[in-house]
């Protein structure tokens, strides 16, 4: 199993279809669980997914439209009921906070979850640092988008560290605890000489995650979508239909991939498609987001699991 994977628990815009479950994403790093914009059925999605509510960390909503945030009561009363433990951070619109709180106590349960609320207004990183497992080199970011209600997107950036060569470690007799604390101070004596970091290592680039839900055409989903080996974005809509989406605050499936393309990422995951589509010809918005990105791209399904592509080597 994958460290770092996607596990889609629905995909569907607006209304759900007898085979796409309202919008719901569950972001497995190491050891945090981010659970994106959990739609209605996101807890039983979760449970055909094999996601338990104990391993959700944080919760990050990008607007308070009924398909991103319908699942959200249900998914929380679970954790309580599960007797999660550990502390779960929800972040969201920080303007919507009333709808935010209205969610949050929409039945009456056992409340026993430990929820740190984390409204976002203004764009920047909205955690830095630690993750769940005390490790570092953990930053989330938001960023306003351009939709018909306040829309945040969001990236997860690891920052970028060397990678160690053992062959070059062995041939400068470097072992052991030797070996982290020339990562840390950089340089080593051994036997009489000097080890320098750069000599048994090579610059590793840290992964990006992004996601970029409703939104039309803007730099602020460019700007998350930087150099992401995911991007996971919305295509509710064909090309053809470029007037519904401008309208109604959508992506088109070609603007998904020019978002991708002059943003240099590498695996697309296209998502959140309109129902209208449900008939038609399977591979329509993939073909149209390919014809502006010529990477990799997957039309998610519910309960796929998409692995975040291994590490790029080098820092661009
Ligand atoms: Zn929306």
């Amino acid at each position: 199993m994958a460290n770092r994977e996607l596990v889609v628990l629905g995909t569907a815009s607006q209304a759900p279809t007898r085979f796409r479950n309202h919008n719901g994403y569950f972001l497995r790093w190491d050891a945090e669980g981010l659970l994106f914009d959990p739609g209605e059925g996101t807890q039983r999605q979760m449970l055909f997914a094999g996601v338990t509510a104990s391993q959700v960390t944080r919760v990050c909503l990008t607007h308070f439209h009924g398909d991103h945030c319908l699942g959200l009561p249900g998914v929380l009363q679970r954790m309580a009921l599960d007797r999660v433990a550990h502390p779960v951070t929800a972040y969201y619109p920080g303007v919507n906070a009333e709808v935010f709180g209205r969610l949050r106590h929409a039945s009456l349960f056992h409340d026993t979850l430990t929820l740190l609320e984390h409204p976002v207004d203004g764009d920047g990183v909205v955690a830095d640092g630690v993750a769940a497992d005390g490790g570092s080199g953990f930053r989330l970011e938001a960023r306003a988008l351009s939709h018909l209600v306040p829309a945040i997107g969001y990236r997860l950036v690891e920052p970028d560290g060397r990678h160690m060569l053992p062959d070059e470690l062995a041939a400068r007799g470097v072992d052991g605890p030797d070996i982290g604390l020339l990562q840390r101070s950089g340089r080593l004596e051994v036997g009489g000489r000097v080890v320098t970091l750069e000599e048994v290592s090579v610059p590793r680039r840290g992964q990006r995650f992004a996601f970029v839900m409703d939104t039309r055409l803007c730099d602020a989903a460019f700007e998350l979508a930087d150099g992401a080996d995911m991007l996971v974005c919305e295509s509710t809509f064909a090309d053809a239909d470029g007037a519904l989406a401008r309208d109604y605050g959508h992506l088109t499936a070609g603007q998904a991939g020019q978002i991708a393309a002059a943003a240099g990422a590498r695996l697309l995951v296209l998502t959140h498609f309109s129902q209208r589509y449900e008939t038609g010809p399977p591979q329509r918005l993939r073909d149209e987001a390919a014809a502006a990105f010529s990477g990799e791209i997957v039309m998610a399904a519910d309960l796929d699991r998409i692995p975040v592509p291994r590490r790029a080597s080098g820092v661009r």
